[in-house]
């Protein structure tokens, strides 16, 4: 039994662990919707931010649990 540290190419299969950012799903942005006027009539306008949780990586190394 020598063959366990044997590694087969498997795109598939990262090597390592990671969680995806639960703030904005991987993306790396979160929406941010604001209420603005436009023209005299308000609208919301959502350009979105940088998801401070995840610094927008969108995932963290390892095993990260829910908060
Ligand atoms: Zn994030």
């Amino acid at each position: 039994m020598d063959d366990e540290d044997e590694e087969d190419e498997l795109d598939e299969v990262p090597g390592r662990l990671q969680t995806i950012c639960p703030y904005c799903g991987g993306g790396g942005m979160v929406a941010d919707p604001k209420l603005t006027i436009v023209g005299g009539s308000p609208r919301t306008v959502d350009n979105g931010r940088s998801c401070g949780h995840c610094k927008t990586v969108g995932h963290f190394p390892g095993i990260v649990p829910p908060l």
